[in-house]
């Protein structure tokens, strides 16, 4: 089996997420910012090696102190990875320590902002990505007041030349001795202009050729560019990375939720309460001519299944038993795991007769049905099901003794009435398919399974493996459930 990086990604981020402390979360950010630190360590290795060549373009008076603060930094995050999964059950401590953390790295993102010059890259990239990154990690409210910081740091950078205040900026032209120290309130095109002039002016004066302070001028903003992308992308990337996984995560979750909310865990069947949301659809989408019938489906003495042969055989007869009832039944059908054993079966637009034979072909599968134990004998297991249609006719009379008894406003409350523009006739059917809709008690899906509790309560007193129609009862309960089971006959 092949498993993609992805899917690695996918089940080390989730881990991360919903399984590992908080202190371990933040010693993983602390990592994270010991790695980005290492490239900035890096660079200014780099520079240092090539000091001969960078010099001209590189402060590298700043660079010195720019690089032993980088190391400091990088050897107290360091030091941190191992701290804070030290303080694992100490959170007041491990609060203190995410301040800490968080204050220092926006110091610090700051100070290379402003060091390297802020480009949009890089101060969009740490701004925007890190902060995303860190909230999956650290407390969201720190990280939130950090946000604010930075910009309000970005905003003092901005603003500090016109107070005039000159920051410290590495990126220079020196060997041109021209009178401008420091380009940190500049952009890209507005120094270029800036090195053009310059070059100009002295290009005018003789003592450099147009050609060299042109080299310089390029190989310059080659350098710089390259160095915020050197700085920025690798962390685009991975935060890319980082946010499409997590994306994954959002829509297997969700996933996961909504088949928990309408799954049986045990069968795989729908569960109850799905089954009962199924149930009131389907009757609120029917014609006035078709009929709705409701199975309830008990496995016979299966207490006895679970007393002689274990829990866990119990279990298999009701997986296999779901298997058999979805095999039979068609897709339009719906059957839910109503509770223990008892599975409720709706058919929609099923006349009785129809509905019959559709419980008996249930019934005898389930009797033919081999149930094979691992080291054990195999056995069989029956059911007693309880049936009830309620016919359009039957549908009528409930809508009927609806209105006539309940308050006005119950039957005419919230229904989305479709809008058909044209023909007069369309527009009736629609108000009256709602009215009908209204109509019904709320009560209407709990008091049909009851009729169809009765006729499976009879199917049990007559000997189990059965099946028993409310229609058929011959019974005289006063109910007024039983009423519209028996004494509506349709015409
Ligand atoms: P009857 O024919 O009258 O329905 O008898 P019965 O033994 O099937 O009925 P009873 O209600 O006495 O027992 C149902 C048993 O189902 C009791 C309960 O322990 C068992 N049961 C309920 N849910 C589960 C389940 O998820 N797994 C297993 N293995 N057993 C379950
Ligand atoms: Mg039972
Ligand atoms: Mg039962």
């Amino acid at each position: 089996m092949s498993v993609s990086i992805y899917q690695l990604g996918y089940k080390k981020l989730s881990q991360i997420i919903f399984e590992w402390q908080a202190a371990d979360r933040a010693s993983l950010l602390a990592l994270f910012i010991v790695m980005e630190i290492t490239m900035h360590w890096l660079w200014c290795l780099f520079v240092w090696i090539g000091r001969d060549s960078f010099d001209g373009y590189v402060d590298m008076v700043l660079l010195y102190p720019s690089w032993l603060i980088i190391t400091v930094i990088g050897l107290f995050f360091w030091w941190m990875v191992g701290h804070l999964s030290h303080i694992k059950n100490d959170y007041k401590r491990l609060h203190h320590w995410q301040i800490v953390l968080i204050g220092i790295y926006s110091l610090y993102i700051a100070i290379v902002v402003l060091v390297m010059g802020h480009s949009s890259l890089v101060s969009g990239v740490s701004l925007v990505g890190g902060t995303m990154l860190a909230m999956m990690l650290v407390r969201r409210r720190y990280i939130w007041y950090a946000f604010l910081f930075q910009i309000f740091l970005i905003l003092l950078v901005t603003i500090s030349p016109y107070l005039g205040i000159n920051l410290p900026n590495m990126r220079q032209l020196t060997n041109t001795a021209v009178p401008l120290g420091a380009y940190s309130d500049q952009g890209y095109s507005e120094m270029v202009s800036i090195e053009n002039a310059i070059a100009a002016s002295i290009f005018q004066d003789g003592t450099l050729s147009w050609d060299s302070i042109n080299e310089i001028r390029r190989s310059s903003i080659f350098f710089w560019r390259s160095t915020h992308i050197y700085l920025a992308l690798p962390k685009a990337i991975f935060m890319v990375y980082v946010f499409s996984t997590l994306l994954l995560i959002l829509d297997k979750s969700r996933k996961e939720i909504l088949q928990y909310a309408s799954h049986d865990e045990l069968t795989g069947l729908k569960n109850r309460r799905y089954g009962l949301k199924r149930m009131k659809q389907m009757l609120a989408t029917l014609n006035s001519a078709q009929d709705y019938s409701v199975i309830l489906l008990d496995l016979d003495l299966f207490k006895n299944i679970n007393d002689n042969y274990g829990h866990d055989v119990g279990d298999q007869v009701l997986k296999e038993v779901a298997g058999v009832l979805t095999n039979t039944l068609g897709e339009k059908n719906c059957v839910s795991r109503y509770g223990g054993e008892e599975f409720l079966i709706i058919l929609p637009d099923t006349p009785h007769d129809a509905a019959m034979s559709i419980a008996e072909q249930l019934r005898s599968e389930i009797a033919r049905y081999v149930v094979q134990v691992d080291n054990g004998p195999n056995f069989k297991v029956t059911a007693s099901l309880g049936l009830y249609t309620l016919t359009h006719c039957a549908r009528a009379f409930l809508k009927q003794e609806y209105l006539a008894t309940a308050p006005k406003d119950a039957t005419t409350l919230p229904i989305k009435r479709r809008r058909t523009k044209s023909r007069q006739k369309g527009q009736l059917m629609t108000r009256s398919c709602d009215m009908v809709r209204a109509q019904l008690p709320i009560d209407t899906c709990q008091r049909l399974i009851s009729i169809a509790d009765k006729a499976l309560y009879k199917a049990k007193a007559q000997g189990r493996n059965q099946v028993v129609s409310a229609n058929q009862m011959p019974d005289t309960d006063s109910d007024i459930v039983h009423s519209i089971a028996t004494n509506v006959v349709c015409v």
